[in-house]
């Protein structure tokens, strides 16, 4: 069965971004009559807000796209997230890494700099030992070779290895971090389709390293270039990178919106108006433009108009 999610952290308001990514896996999951998750990515919680996780599924109940099952909040599965940090120590694929602040702030820098850091970033490895230090947990990339993966928009995504440094999976208050509980929840959620914005790729090495430590299979990813405004410059806030629900304030149809949405970054020859039902037939993510496609409020106007 298809399954796929989206995934916001609630530190601010759905915008125009994040709900166009979200329609693309709606879209795939209804097409293929599988399942359209949510998670809500809240493992930071200095960041995260109650109002921006209301907000979200308001916003998502306004547009008429509904999610299955339960909602997932990562910050009621930190248990589950240590037993896989341990599960990883024990089979000496994670190690305790005791660089202090201090330390760490030299690395990085040098690194600035384009110098040689004085201590390596993986000095504690291969270090056997305990210390009576706070520590975080780094996994082990591989020292060589190259990673690759499949992307279902921009094609075969390499890198070598060892670009990758040893990234921290859980910090020294044992919080776990994005990409290590993003793998985690990814395969325990059942994922085999992961549509997401292209600001996430680099992000895919990482992940699939850690599906590959635990043995499973990788998903499916497609990486969805930006939303530009009509400089072709990132959205801001006045080009309206806003909450979606602004968007219902000003007296827009959820379903012209949508349709609007899904322009951007597909089409379907010279179609413009497009019903749901229409959508969901015709949307695949292989279809995505590798090109980022730019927000026109005129037409989101037409569409409202002749929708
Ligand atoms: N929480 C991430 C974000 O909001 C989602 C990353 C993902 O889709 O894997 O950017």
């Amino acid at each position: 069965m298809v399954v796929t999610r989206f995934a916001p952290s609630p530190t601010g308001y759905l915008h125009i971004g994040g709900l166009r990514t979200a329609l693309f896996n709606w879209l795939w999951a209804k097409k293929n009559n599988g399942k359209f998750r949510l998670r809500i990515e809240d493992t930071d919680q200095k960041r995260n807000k109650q109002e921006a996780v209301d907000a979200i599924l308001k916003a998502f109940n306004w547009v008429g796209m509904h999610w299955d099952d339960e909602v997932v909040f990562q910050s009621e599965r930190f248990d589950i997230y240590k037993k896989y940090v341990q599960e990883l120590l024990d089979k000496g694929l994670a190690y305790k890494c005791y660089l202090t602040p201090e330390e760490l702030e030299l690395i990085r820098n040098a690194k600035m700099k384009g110098e040689e850091p004085p201590i390596d970033i993986r000095k504690y490895r291969d270090f056997k030992g305990e210390l009576d230090k706070p520590f975080v947990v780094r996994f082990k990339t591989p020292l060589e070779g190259t990673l690759c993966f499949e992307d279902g928009v921009k094609g075969k995504q390499c890198v070598e290895a060892k670009e990758i440094e040893d990234f921290v999976i859980a910090r020294s208050d044992g919080t776990p971090t994005y990409n290590f509980v993003a793998a985690i929840d990814d395969h325990e959620m059942g994922m085999t389709h992961i549509i997401r914005g292209d600001d996430h790729l680099r992000n895919t090495f990482k992940q699939m390293l850690i599906y590959e430590a635990f043995g499973w299979d990788m998903p499916k990813y497609y990486h969805v270039p930006m939303i530009h405004n009509e400089k072709g410059a990132k959205m801001s806030k006045r080009d309206g990178a806003v909450d979606v629900m602004e968007y219902k304030r000003e007296g827009y149809l959820p379903e012209a919106l949508l349709n609007f949405l899904v322009r951007l970054g597909w089409s379907h020859g010279d179609q413009e108006i497009f019903s749901v039902e229409e959508m969901i037939n015709l949307f695949d993510p292989k279809d995505i433009n590798k090109a980022p496609s730019r927000f026109n409020k005129e037409k989101l106007d037409w569409l409202n108009a002749h929708y």
